[in-house]
């Protein structure tokens, strides 16, 4: 039988309060990632779709896909990193090692890869079952969510989509499956906006790993089906 989660999560915050953090970049101590160490991580930068933000031709501004079939309820797609070498290393950790002092470093590079002129009124993060909040004693999204909302200055708004079930795990699927894994999954949150604040106008989606981009379209109709007439979505890294 594994170990209850409370278990787990008391160990890692007892692990984090008493061991040194070290560098997830360069292995010294001090910090989980050094504000001069993010250089260090491999940039989502370079010719993309402006769309979709997959990697095009130089000279060209939408992939093959957007040019003939874009996502329809996410309008445009950005992200910080490539998913590999020490981002990809950082986000795993973060996630399933639970060191979440990762989160900030990675979250505010991440906001500064938001184009200006997106004006977003709120950030959402992609919900996460239940189930596997308790397995992992957090949620990665939410706190994505905060620390880009703190960055851009909009509040995270958690309370207009939820998720109807379990899904399984997008990184086990091909690109087909995953559409399909994810089809359905998310819905607007019955009664509209919680605490009777008003649906906004524009949402920026926020996730960890970005890939076929699956989830955040399934995520962008329910939050379009809730009222949210504009959807735009940031990830910390995408796997090209
Ligand atoms: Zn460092
Ligand atoms: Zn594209």
């Amino acid at each position: 039988m594994p170990p209850s989660p409370v278990w787990t999560t008391l160990v890692r915050e007892l692990a984090e309060l008493l061991l040194p953090q070290r560098c997830v970049a360069c292995g010294a101590f001090g910090d989980a990632l050094h504000t001069a160490c993010i250089g260090r991580l491999a940039a989502a930068d370079g010719a993309r779709c402006s769309r979709c933000w997959a990697p095009v031709d130089t000279g060209r501004s939408a992939c093959a896909r957007c040019e003939v079939a874009p996502p329809s309820a996410l309008v445009a797609r950005r992200a910080a990193f490539r998913f590999e070498g020490i981002a990809r290393r950082a986000i795993l950790e973060a996630k399933f090692r639970g060191i979440r002092a990762l989160f900030e470093p990675l979250s505010l590079a991440a906001a500064e890869a938001v184009p200006l002129e997106w004006g977003v009124e709120c950030v959402v993060p992609v919900p996460l079952h239940a189930s596997r909040e308790r397995e992992r004693g957090f949620n990665q999204g939410a706190l994505i969510a905060s620390h880009v909302g703190r960055a851009l200055g909009v509040p995270v708004r958690g309370d207009l989509v939820r998720r109807a079930r379990r899904t399984r795990v997008q990184a086990s699927l091909g690109r087909m499956e995953r559409a399909r894994n994810v089809e359905g999954a998310f819905v607007p949150l019955e009664g509209g906006a919680g605490g009777g604040a008003a649906v906004p106008a524009s949402a920026l989606l926020v996730d960890d790993v970005t890939t076929t981009g699956a989830t955040l379209e399934a995520v962008s109709s329910a939050l379009r089906a809730a009222g949210v007439r504009r959807v735009v979505a940031l990830a910390l890294a995408i796997e090209d």
